[in-house]
């Protein structure tokens, strides 16, 4: 079999750049090698400015909507308040999201094969083969690899690999009455994150959905392995639960149980395209470090993917310099974005970081509302940057002196 473009991997980056392709009439495969509908290691939030961005998912995707939350410091003295009058976020179930954007690019004219993996891929004169676990294989123009975090496509073209530069979680979904859930989170559903709890490098969170809750931590590997005497991340997850009960920050009920595991990547690879090859979503590293997110990136670097793909075909051009367009124009979109929240992070990780800047940061509704802008609506960070320095400079020096 001969197509256009074979999308390897079938999560929110694959699904949304085989919808964009089919539509501008290109002959897409999505492949994956997990049997569909399947599941995702996630907490499931999703940015309202992605249901903006792509206004085809549908009611029937989100399962219950946030207007805000709190960031507290690790001592939990100090919080941040991030509130709005409209929803903020998004919560979503991956397995039925990510079924729900397949259907959608099937829907378009996508072929779909679920249940096989991609195993080689071999550069030919015009095309690339690509050869499948159950020994068949097949040719196509171009390849976009979106086969998450341990992307094979990338390896096979010499792109690159994210470990060790990544964040480990551990996590678990607890089914609650709306009734509990009401009482501890507001109708609201405000959601919380927690820094550095018990000194990890690293976030707790709570995310309260409709009927059911997800609780997770995470480590940014390479920060928490100088750590020589630090604690198993199962203890602290354990603990976290404990501490969370005790603060009656969720409700006593919840009893721990079979804790999931999960990983994502910390930050974009140096180049994310080759001849006849792109990466999209986690395979690229397109993440918030900050906050775990990464659905938004995956799927508008999909679309951004499609553009440069299907104009790649109309001039007949897969090369690698056609190709560094599709680098160029996700950087413009969102790069700005992730490379300030890795800033962020860096500062809010250093020792005290987090206590000095969330107290800072908490007194001070102009920057918040700036942090706001930039991470839920679709604005260019770059619009932001100096205004941002300068309100923090600002209040940096209104702090030093106060002391
Ligand atoms: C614990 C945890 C919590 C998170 N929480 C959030 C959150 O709340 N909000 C948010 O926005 N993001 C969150 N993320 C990140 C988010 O899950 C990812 O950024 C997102 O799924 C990336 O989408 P993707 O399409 O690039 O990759 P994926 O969703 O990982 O999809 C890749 C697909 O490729 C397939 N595949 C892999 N190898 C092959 C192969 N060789 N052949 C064929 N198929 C293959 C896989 O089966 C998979 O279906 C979280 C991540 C973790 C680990």
């Amino acid at each position: 079999m001969t197509y256009d473009v074979a999308v390897v991997g079938a999560g929110p980056a694959g699904a949304t750049a085989a919808k964009f392709l089919t539509e501008k009439g290109v002959k897409t495969l999505l492949i994956d090698k997990r049997p569909y509908p399947r599941d995702k290691p996630c907490g499931g939030v999703l940015s309202v400015r992605t249901l903006k961005r792509f206004p085809y998912i549908s009611d029937d995707l989100i399962d219950s909507y946030s207007y805000g939350g709190s960031i507290s410091s690790s001592s939990l003295m100090y919080q941040l308040q991030l509130q709005k009058e409209t929803p903020i976020v998004a919560f979503i179930l991956r397995k039925n999201f990510d079924q729900g954007l397949v259907n959608c690019a099937v829907k378009s004219g996508a072929t779909f094969r679920d249940g096989t993996a991609v195993v080689n891929i071999q550069r030919r004169k015009d095309t690339v083969k690509i050869s499948l676990n159950n020994g068949e294989s097949l040719e196509s123009k171009l390849v976009i690899g979106a086969d998450g975090i341990w992307s094979t496509v990338s390896k096979k073209f010499g792109l690159g690999q994210h470990y060790p530069h990544i964040g480990r979680c551990l996590f678990q979904d607890y089914s609650l009455t709306s009734n509990l859930l009401d009482q501890y989170f507001n109708e609201k559903r405000f959601f919380q994150f927690y820094l550095k709890f018990m000194g990890i490098s690293g976030i707790g969170w709570v995310f309260p959905k409709k009927d059911s809750i997800n609780i997770g931590v995470g480590e940014i590997q390479p920060l928490a392995s100088r750590i020589t005497k630090r604690p198993h991340l199962k203890d602290v997850y354990t603990n976290y639960l404990m501490v969370l009960k005790e603060k009656k920050m969720i409700p006593p009920t919840i009893k721990i149980g079979k804790i999931k595991g999960g990983v994502l990547p910390l930050h974009p690879l140096k180049k994310t395209f080759a001849d006849q090859v792109v990466l999209c979503g986690d395979a690229a590293g397109q993440m918030n470090p900050l906050t775990g997110d990464g659905i938004h990136y995956a799927m508008s670097s999909g679309m951004i993917a499609a553009e440069v793909c299907t104009e790649a075909l109309e001039a007949d051009d897969t090369s690698a310099v056609f190709l560094s367009k599709y680098q160029r124009l996700w950087k413009d979109d969102f790069g700005g974005e992730i490379t300030l929240f890795l800033r962020i992070l860096k500062r809010l990780l250093k020792v005290d970081g987090d206590e000095k800047y969330i107290r800072l940061v908490s007194k001070d509704k102009q920057i918040i509302d700036m942090l706001l802008t930039i991470f839920y609506n679709q604005v260019r960070v770059q619009n932001y940057k100096w205004k941002l320095a300068k309100r923090f400079v600002y209040i940096y020096m209104k702090d030093l002196l106060r002391m």
